[in-house]
């Protein structure tokens, strides 16, 4: 399949330029990622903004597709960008705002990036769509496969899965197959069986595609906050794809003359997954795979990030950095932004919270800070613990009313 006019793939490690999808997706020289190029000129801020279009193919501008490609979209994006007035003070943070991800149709931000993939692959005449993953990314592909018209399958691990977690790839209708074996063990065996496939496409975050919807969340950031770009952007980094995603979103708004500043991309992982913390701060560029990642925020419970170099590139380019924080830093940052904001959020989108509460006093007093809600609370419900019986009981409307009383002074419970 010709790429769109005006855009080629380029290989990351080795820099072989494709003008067709290699199988795969990755170089078929060295295996090495591929990233979308645009060879285009300077655009005008109004020849990406302000355009018609479902969901982010109003920046069709800069997504690579020619005029007449008819998108697969949920009208994804156009999530809101909410300032965090009432925890800044405690994180130390003035301008604090959450993009909120949890708002997109299967309530992560891995639809911007599958409408993108999906739709490329039925340009390909694609039947079957297919991933290895327990999580967002298998929600987000299965509802995209639903609207298509064509098959989803989802590859997961024999082991344990938490049931919760594929309910939504069930509603969409995929199909679930389970490999004997580990997570990394399934993830590796799709990759080498489906680029020798016909009909079928993979989905998982070696896709370039997908980066490129991803990365609409820095043109509407940048646009929400009256065309002006971030000092920071925090956000938590699992595969990584995300991270890399959002950084190339900014740099093509430098690139092609829209803007002039880049922000500092901050990543945030969780201690007991955190190769690319782990290389980041050792100034190395080999990303050493942690064995049995293990965290809470499922999202990120990542051992061996996929897109590793991109986003080291990202941090050293855009002079960022990668914090780590504990689960119990994660349950409580997601409590606060819950209870104090009105932002329910899955636990690895609580991170860059977490993370600021460690380092939001030491940043500049009137830095812009974009902390990325990546994911739905609701997704992740078991996490959360209701106490029922311990909450208030009355007989009749004159213990109703006096409870009420007593409410309208005093908490009754555990704030
Ligand atoms: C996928 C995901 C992440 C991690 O994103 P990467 O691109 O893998 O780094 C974080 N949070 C949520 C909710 C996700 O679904
Ligand atoms: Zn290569």
């Amino acid at each position: 399949m010709k790429i769109a006019a005006g855009w080629t793939l380029r290989c990351i490690d080795c820099g072989a330029v494709f003008e067709s999808d290699p199988p795969g997706y990755t170089c078929s020289r060295c295996s090495g990622l591929l990233e979308a190029v645009r060879e285009g000129g300077a655009l005008s801020r109004t020849d990406l903004f302000g355009k018609p279009g479902e969901g982010i193919w109003r920046f069709r501008a800069l997504l690579p597709f020619d005029a007449d490609v008819r998108p697969v979209s949920l009208d994804e994006g156009r999530t809101p960008l909410i300032r965090a007035v009432n925890i800044s003070k405690t994180l130390g943070v003035r301008n604090l705002h959450v993009k909120n991800e949890g708002q997109n149709p299967t309530g992560s931000f891995k639809d911007r990036g599958m409408t993108v993939s999906v739709t490329r692959a039925m340009q390909a005449g694609v039947r079957v769509l297919i991933c290895a993953s327990t999580g967002n990314t298998s929600a987000s592909m299965s509802a995209y496969a639903a609207r298509a018209g064509v098959r989803a399958a989802i590859i997961v691990p024999s082991g344990k899965v938490a049931a919760g977690k594929m309910v939504q790839a069930t509603a969409y209708g995929a199909t679930i197959i389970r490999v004997d074996g580990s997570f990394d063990d399934a993830l590796s065996m799709l990759l080498g069986t489906i680029s020798g496939l016909p009909g079928f496409s993979g989905m998982n975050s070696v896709n370039p595609y997908r980066l490129e919807g991803q990365k609409t969340t820095a043109f509407e950031v940048y646009e929400q906050l009256g065309f002006s770009v971030p000092d920071y952007v925090v956000l938590p980094v699992g595969n990584a794809g995300n991270i890399s995603a959002i950084w190339k979103g900014f740099k093509e708004l430098r690139a092609f003359g829209i803007t002039e500043k880049l922000p500092r991309m901050v990543g945030v992982q969780a201690d007991g997954a955190s190769p690319i913390a782990s290389a980041f701060w050792r100034g190395s560029d080999v990303i050493t795979p942690v064995q049995n990642p293990n965290t809470i925020a499922s999202a990120i419970r990542i051992g061996r990030p996929a897109s590793g170099k991109k986003a080291l590139a990202a941090l050293n380019e855009s002079n960022g950095m990668v914090l780590t924080v504990t689960d119990e830093e994660i349950t409580a940052a997601r409590r606060l932004l819950s209870s104090k904001e009105g932002i329910f959020v899955e636990p690895a989108s609580a991170a860059p919270i977490a993370a600021l509460v460690e380092i939001g006093a030491r940043l500049e007093k009137d830095a812009v800070v974009v902390c990325v809600a990546t994911g739905n609370g609701l997704k992740d419900q078991e996490t959360i613990e209701i106490n029922i019986d311990g909450t208030p009981l009355v007989a009749d409307r004159s213990g109703l009313t006096d409870l009420l009383e007593r409410l309208a002074t005093q908490s009754l419970v555990r704030a």
